[in-house]
């Protein structure tokens, strides 16, 4: 079976942050059809279009055999299983977890768009992302390298 690299973007403004980012990241490397797990480091931002707490971040990153659609059905059981409610669009959130980039396929369903929509416009992404995959490309968008340079005025810091 077609085997792909699937990254997954991490974040969370409300409860213990720490504690809930490294359950999700041990309950991504549980999920069937996934191998070789690696996770950026810990990163903390400032809310973009919302208010709140800070948001804790991280991007993880697997081999999968699962597709781009089970997978996300799986992020979103994970994010259930922390107690994440979608009461309004952009509200502070227990657990998020997007599918970034599924190889280097373009999808757009009614349900799931990759690379996530907004994933290059946002410092809290593409730094851990280059973090872990420093030659990464965004399909469509260009390299991760390249689209840093103007994200740069937004507040991210690494969070260790
Ligand atoms: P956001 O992450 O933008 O704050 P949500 O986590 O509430 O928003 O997701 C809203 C919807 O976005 C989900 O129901 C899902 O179907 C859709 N979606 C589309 N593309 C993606 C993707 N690449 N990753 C995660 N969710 C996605
Ligand atoms: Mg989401």
């Amino acid at each position: 079976m077609t085997e792909s690299l699937a990254c997954i973007g991490l974040g969370a403004n409300l409860g213990d942050m720490r504690a809930v980012l490294a359950a999700a990241y041990t309950q991504l490397q549980q999920l069937p059809g996934t191998r070789h797990h690696r996770c950026s480091p810990w990163f903390r931002s400032a809310p973009v279009d919302a208010s709140g707490p800070d948001y804790l971040n991280a991007v993880a990153c697997f081999d999968t055999t699962l597709s781009p659609q089970l997978l996300l059905e799986a992020l979103q059981s994970i994010e259930h299983r922390h107690g994440r409610e979608r009461p309004y669009r952009n509200a502070p959130r227990t657990l998020d977890l997007d599918l970034l980039l599924y190889g280097d396929q373009q999808i757009a369903t009614p349900t799931l768009t990759v690379p996530h929509p907004r994933m290059h416009e946002r410092a809290f992404v593409l730094l851990p992302l280059a973090a872990l995959l420093p030659d990464a490309v965004i399909p469509g968008r260009g390299p991760v390298s390249t689209l840093m340079s103007s994200v740069a005025g937004q507040s991210v810091w690494r969070a260790d």
